[in-house]
């Protein structure tokens, strides 16, 4: 029989990403370092007191609910999808979002803290967080015991031996990322280049070429195909 124990939690945060939906999302932080984020506080936490010292401070951990799929069950045996989905391993030897408790953990570079109004805000980069995600916590990455020299990475490759494909864009797709760009400040097309570059597509269509993907970044909804040597940003439209 599990054992029910009566813990409730209640969000500190919210996050307002570039990540719209969950397809295009890198499975950890750091990996699109062009993904931008706030992670905003709510009351009774929307408080600059809450966040003292954090100046000084370059990462954070973020523990927060994989709130988009809570419906979705557990498995005790999971296929991680950098591993082709062939091998199987066990749920906690991964960090699959179908869990018995869905909370995820993420380290997290910060920037600049903002106080609007009665909103406060801290800017976040890199972050492998959806647009909406609540958090639970948040806590200083502490480079002295968190930073492991001798850990052993596990079966799943490492980010830096993912070669990222090149990725070209139609000329529609250039003009409308550079207005984009131009009127919002967000470095749009660098962000685009590494979503689609580290290759979100699930394993099972990873040999198909020409067939058209949709991915949404900000309010651009963007649509796009693998070929031979590189991925093509075919047509891009923003929603404003
Ligand atoms: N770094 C975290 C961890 O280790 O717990 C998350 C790892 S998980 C493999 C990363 C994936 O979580 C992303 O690719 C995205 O699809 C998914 N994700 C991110 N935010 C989510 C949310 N709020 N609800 C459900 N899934 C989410």
């Amino acid at each position: 029989m599990p054992t029910h124990n009566p813990y409730t939690f209640s969000p500190i945060g919210i996050v307002h990403s570039c990540y719209k939906e969950k397809f295009g999302i890198p499975r950890q932080p750091g990996v699109v370092t062009a993904a931008t984020a706030r992670l905003e506080l709510i009351a009774p936490y929307n408080r600059l007191d809450t966040l003292d010292g954090l100046e000084d401070i370059s990462h954070i951990w973020i523990q927060f609910v994989f709130h988009a799929t809570l419906s979705e069950k557990w498995k005790a045996k999971i296929r991680p999808p950098k591993l082709g989905g062939k091998k199987k391993l066990g749920v906690f030897a991964t960090r699959s979002t179908h869990r018995p408790n869905p909370i995820g953990l993420s380290a997290v570079k910060i920037g600049k803290i903002h106080h609007e109004n009665n909103r406060v805000f801290i800017d976040l980069y890199g972050a492998d967080l959806l647009d909406g995600t609540p958090v639970l916590d948040i806590k200083p990455y502490l480079p002295y015991s968190d930073n492991i020299k001798e850990a052993t990475e596990g079966q799943v490759p490492t980010p830096n031996k993912i070669v990222l494909k090149p990725v070209r864009f139609s000329e529609q797709a250039l003009r409308k990322g550079k207005d984009f760009q131009q009127q919002t400040k967000q470095n749009a097309l660098l962000l685009i280049e590494q979503v689609i570059g580290q290759d979100p597509r699930p394993s099972y269509l990873s040999d198909q070429t020409d067939r058209v993907h949709g991915i949404q970044l900000w309010d651009l909804n963007i649509k796009w195909c693998a070929r031979e040597d590189h991925f093509e940003v075919i047509e891009i439209e923003d929603r404003r």
